[in-house]
């Protein structure tokens, strides 16, 4: 341990501030979106398997759901731009924005150059959880996927193929007619949609705990631009437990795709690339 300074105590008593305040963000219409929701219609469901995982596609402009069906069951989720590959997810932003975890009116923002929302939260059935006693939420963008990879350095060299990273390059690779191998540099780190996590006050360690999802529920989503979406039901299950392992109970989970009725967003306006000019000072 190393040695406090004289001053280490007001150091530390410092208050913090806030890295993103986002009062500037261009700021969602959540009220027409509102309007939108009340007269959508369903046209697709994509059921993704448990310990497996599914594509799927939604245009600019419309809804989807992730709903829990058949028991509690957390899923990982990879957003692209469906006309550019390169524009993805990006977890990491979208956590100095938003927080550790996303609900309605959050938005999942892509990677650099774009930087620019993909998609917005329009409902959250566990709204109401909000932070718990433990420092828990649901639906989080801190941790990235289980993966084959953490699982075999941290099991002496054991191997496991259905972690969420090798589901979700097995669906991304039938869908783009590729091998799994070549998929597996598409998959980014993901919205955790339902699980229920945060970090340990004492040491820091990122926790999780059984989710409070229950068949029923679901997030939806407005889609700002041409999406291509992959889920995967993750192999923990509720994530109560463990999470790279065929112990732990697992559902499917269903994807919705829906349209808005004719008219409904005439005043909306698709995002715009972001504005930095790319000189980076030169
Ligand atoms: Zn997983």
């Amino acid at each position: 341990m190393s040695e406090r300074p004289g001053d280490g105590d007001a150091r530390k008593a410092v208050e913090p501030v806030i890295c993103y305040p986002v009062e500037t963000l261009p700021a969602p219409d959540m009220a027409l979106y509102e309007r939108a929701r009340e007269a959508l219609t369903k046209y697709e469901e994509i059921r993704v398997e448990p310990r497996d995982a599914a594509c799927f596609r939604v245009p600019q402009g419309h809804f989807f759901r992730i709903r829990s069906i058949e028991g509690p069951q957390v899923g990982d989720l990879n957003l692209f731009n469906a006309g550019d590959l390169s524009e993805r997810f990006y977890s990491g932003k979208t956590r100095g924005l938003h927080g550790t975890h996303i609900t309605t009116g959050e938005r999942m923002w892509s990677n650099f150059p774009n930087l620019r929302p993909m998609a917005t939260v329009t409902h959250d059935t566990l709204g109401w959880y909000g932070i718990d006693q433990f420092g828990g939420s649901v639906h989080d963008v801190i941790g990235t996927r289980c993966d084959p990879y953490t699982h075999n350095l941290l099991t002496s060299g054991k191997h496991y193929h259905h972690c969420c990273h090798s589901n979700l390059s097995r669906a991304v690779a039938s869908e783009l007619g590729i091998t799994p191998r070549e998929a597996e540099d598409y998959v980014h780190d993901v919205l955790n949609v339902f699980m229920c996590t945060g970090f340990t006050r004492d040491t820091g360690q990122y926790f999780m705990k059984a989710s409070p999802v229950r068949p029923g529920d679901y997030i939806e989503f407005f889609a700002e631009i041409d999406l291509l979406g992959a889920l995967s039901a993750c192999p923990g299950g509720d994530c109560s437990s463990e999470h790279s392992s065929d112990e732990a109970a697992c559902y499917p989970l269903l994807v919705e795709v829906f349209a808005p009725a004719v008219g409904a967003l005439e005043s909306w306006r698709p995002p715009a690339l972001n504005g930095y000019d790319r000189t980076h000072g030169v």
